[in-house]
């Protein structure tokens, strides 16, 4: 089916919810199939998580690389249409014969603007960048790297602050519509798919770890943005508290994973994701020790070799040892790591000048549940039943790396495939 309507009322095959790899492959595969996608990304822009990381595992290559392409295949596509800034608030009818209520948030910036980069430089109001955990700001009108579509986005929270209305009123191009309002939108498709992805496990609930209360304790996730080139340290690798280089730095593995007080799953790449992570260090700083700490390593299929080659670097090391504690040094940011070995319940204590958690993914569909009786395993990762009409795929199903998440929501495809013409 071509996707008809326009406006308030469109119909398609399929409606995909999220936009990061998972739903954009399944959008893709569904029009190279013939089948029309709406495509909805509740953020400004597609890309979800990975457009966030520094490099991929275990070809080390910058996001760039996978996302870039996707772009391409949907920028003429157009048996997609994309929909940013948007949710779903309600689904009705039946597998075959869906209506889904979409809510579109306003961009406050029209689409047809000129290129207005020198306008953005000149803007007074910076507000925390979520991004990267809200330790920079940036501009209140942004366009982050990778940016698909490439349309600068306003922070609504400025929308009515008095500086920043009259700052966007002055300038000289009519660029801004800030009087813009959340619109309704009506979707009928047949299937859909739910690819919402993750979120990292609240490390704070994480007590014994240090999270929150020590300077020099991060998660991988904001390690990852410390090591990218537009994070906040411009993609210099160092210590929190005073910046100083790093000598010494200990990851924690399975922080509040397979632990039945915190997330009882394992989530299946944190070890290569810290294995990743000790190369970025390895390579900024050839001089510093890298220890990392596992009750044991999972690196299935492809990605042992990857723990191979770390494994044999002198300057990476791997203990066998569950963390029962990060404590700081009194008089010192540094950091003490109590572990105790699961073999032979020997505890050993290493001080480190930083220690990152490998903490898990949470499935975002804990939070924000499919608006039908879609069926959900006791974590929040949506079953292979797809009887309620609606496929989870990529992460949103189950904890995966980037390439079984591409190839989850291909199968995503053929699941609802297989729904529509049963209905
Ligand atoms: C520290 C860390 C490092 C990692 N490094 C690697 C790596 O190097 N290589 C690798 O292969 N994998 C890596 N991964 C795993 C990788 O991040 C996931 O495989 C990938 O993000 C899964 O993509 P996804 O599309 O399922 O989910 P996401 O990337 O989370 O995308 C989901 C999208 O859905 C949107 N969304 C959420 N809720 C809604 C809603 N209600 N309505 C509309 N849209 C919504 C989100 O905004 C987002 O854009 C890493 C994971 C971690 C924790």
């Amino acid at each position: 089916m071509e996707i008809s309507g326009n406006g308030d009322q469109i119909t398609a095959d399929i409606l995909v919810v999220g936009g990061g790899i998972a739903g954009i492959t399944a959008a893709i595969e569904a029009s190279e199939i013939g089948k029309s996608a709406v495509l909805v990304e509740k953020e400004p822009f597609l890309g979800g998580r990975v457009a966030k990381m520094n490099q991929y595992f275990p070809k080390l290559c910058p996001p760039l690389c996978g996302l870039e392409i996707n772009f391409k295949r949907l920028r003429f596509n157009d048996q997609v249409k994309i929909m940013t800034l948007t949710t779903v608030e309600e689904v009705t009818g039946k597998p075959g014969d869906f209506e889904i209520t979409l809510k579109v948030e306003p961009r406050y910036v029209k689409d047809d603007s000129p290129d207005f980069d020198e306008y953005v430089e000149a803007c007074p109001i910076e507000v925390p960048n979520q991004d990267n955990f809200g330790i920079d700001m940036h501009k209140a009108v942004y366009l982050p790297q990778m940016a698909y579509p490439s349309i600068y986005a306003v922070d609504p929270s400025v929308v009515n602050d008095d500086k920043f209305k009259s700052w966007a009123k002055g300038c000289k191009t009519d660029i801004f519509d800030l009087d813009m309002k959340p619109e309704t939108v009506k979707v009928k498709a047949a299937a859909i798919i739910w690819a919402t992805g993750w979120q990292p496990y609240d490390a704070a609930k994480i007590d014994n770890l240090g999270f929150g209360k020590h300077d020099n304790v991060v998660t991988n996730v904001i390690f990852e943005r410390l090591a990218s080139a537009d994070g906040p340290t411009q993609g210099k690798i160092q210590r929190p508290s005073d910046n100083a280089e790093i000598k010494k730095i200990g990851f924690v593995q399975c922080a509040g994973s397979r632990d039945e007080n915190h997330l009882p799953y394992c989530s299946a790449v944190c070890c290569a994701a810290s294995i990743k992570q000790a190369n970025y260090v390895r390579e900024q700083h050839p001089e510093a020790e890298i220890h990392i700490f596992y009750i044991d390593v999972r690196t299935p299929g492809r990605l042992e070799d990857f723990y191979a080659s770390t494994d044999e670097d002198e300057k990476i090391f791997f203990h066998r040892g569950k963390v029962a504690e990060v404590r700081e040094v009194s008089g010192s940011k540094n950091l003490i790591v109590a572990a105790e070995n699961t073999l032979t319940g020997k505890i050993t204590e290493m001080e480190m000048d930083m220690v990152v958690l490998a903490t898990g993914m949470v499935p975002n569909s804990v939070e924000c549940k499919p608006p039908v009786d879609a069926i959900m395993d006791d974590w929040g990762f949506l079953s292979s039943d797809t009887s309620s009409g609606v496929v989870g795929a990529g992460v949103a199903s189950r904890p995966f790396d980037v390439a079984a998440s591409v190839q989850d929501a291909t199968g995503s495809v053929l699941k609802a495939l297989q729904m529509m013409n049963r209905s």
